[in-house]
């Protein structure tokens, strides 16, 4: 049975005063713990043995003899054997008497099942766990469907690869590292089969996920990543906020970019089709004229979020676009939560959060913010589901 929104929130009766900050040990946890000291909230980081350095070691916080923050941002690191281990039921307690708000991210959805995210795990969470699912291409309600609901552009869906008539995407899984892609691109039901079968070849994809995955238009146009904030707190027409926009850097395609044509030409056949593995963010800010359009569509989200999954979206929040030549943004991707690449403004802050909050403004901070804002104004089950 899903968990209602009020048991979860009846559960901040019981917590101390002063809550912790948690997050998924991957991700944006350094942009998370790096927000919540900002704003003086304790930090933790949920590991995993074998992945825990960064948090264990290299940003642990270090404090002087009088207990002041010398160095580093994890306050706290707890190392589990795997991420999932955090729902069991006595890590659930732990969490629970340690005061801990989990901040969601994709390795929380990634390697926590979203059935426990959504049934079991009696901890609040400080956005909109109701959501965490629509990431999922494969479910039959999901970003997608939100985006046409809100009137949002979406790529052309292609039906099959035999209607393939333009250059279109496959969007599936890796054969092998499941969290990872196995997209492809193709502008014919001809170079459909030859890659695909060349693919699964190599090992890269798998026939089964071909049945399911999705075709759609590849929109020629550069990619921008809109980190978004929505607050539940403020008045609506103040309520939603652009704090910044990131761009990825994938493997193998940004490497090939790099390369003349006829450097591309001479590579042997199965390092032509390019992986898109993320590996790294980039910043970026937007033509300013686009902007009114940007916050359009951040709107309308907001609003069919609202709409649907009731209360919506809560806090950051991502909207992955192709801009066209008009400068149109295409959506192909969405992250209702924190996104990926908002470790590009942390500890700096993002362009457009500093300008809006008139000081260094990152995603992380911008969420401990709002708890802060929250307790302060006795709303703070307003923002947990
Ligand atoms: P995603 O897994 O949806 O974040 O997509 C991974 C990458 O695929 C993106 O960063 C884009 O470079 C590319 N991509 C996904 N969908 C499209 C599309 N419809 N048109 C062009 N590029 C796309």
């Amino acid at each position: 049975m899903v968990l209602s929104v009020s048991e979860v929130r009846a559960l901040v009766d019981e917590y101390p005063r002063t809550p912790v900050l948690a997050t998924i040990g991957s991700h944006s946890a350094l942009d998370v713990a790096d927000g919540a000291v900002t704003e003086s909230f304790p930090s933790l980081v949920i590991a995993e043995e074998g992945r825990d350095a960064t948090y264990a070691r290299y940003f642990r916080t270090i404090r002087s003899p009088g207990g002041l923050r010398r160095r580093g941002c994890v306050d706290e690191i707890w190392t589990l054997p795997k991420f999932a281990d955090l729902a069991t039921p006595a890590n659930q307690e732990r969490l629970r008497r340690h005061g801990a708000l989990l901040v969601p991210n994709r390795a929380l959805s990634s390697y926590v099942p979203l059935a426990t995210i959504e049934d079991e795990l009696r901890v609040p969470i400080v956005g909109a766990r109701a959501m965490l699912r629509i990431e999922e291409r494969s479910e039959r309600a999901n970003y997608y469907t939100l985006l046409e609901e809100a009137g949002i552009r979406i790529p052309r869906r292609i039906s099959s690869p035999d209607a393939i008539d333009s250059l279109a995407i496959v969007k599936l899984p890796h054969a092998k590292r499941r969290l990872e892609r196995g997209f492809f691109t193709a502008a014919s039901p001809r170079e459909y089969r030859r890659k695909s079968d060349q693919l699964i070849a190599q090992g890269t994809i798998a026939k089964d996920d071909l049945a399911t995955a999705r075709i759609e238009e590849y929109v020629i146009g550069p990619v921008f990543n809109f980190n978004f904030f929505f607050s539940p707190l403020h008045p609506r027409p103040e309520g939603l906020e652009l704090l910044g926009v990131d761009e990825r850097r994938e493997s193998s395609l940004d490497g090939l970019v790099r390369l003349p044509a006829a450097q591309q030409l001479e590579l042997p056949e199965a390092s032509r089709i390019p992986d898109y593995t993320v590996v790294g963010h980039g910043t970026l800010t937007v033509r300013e004229s686009i902007l009114e359009e940007v916050f359009r569509i951040g709107e309308q989200f907001v609003d069919a979020a609202r709409a649907r999954y009731p209360p919506g979206i809560l806090g950051p929040f991502c909207l992955q676009t192709c801009l066209d030549r008009d400068g149109r943004p295409t959506v192909f991707d969405v992250a209702a939560r924190i996104g990926g690449g908002t470790n590009v403004h942390l500890g700096l802050g993002h362009p457009y959060g500093n300008a809006l909050w008139r000081g260094p403004m990152s995603t992380g901070r911008r969420i401990a913010l709002e708890v802060r804002h929250a307790i302060d104004t006795g709303r703070l089950k307003e923002i947990l589901t």
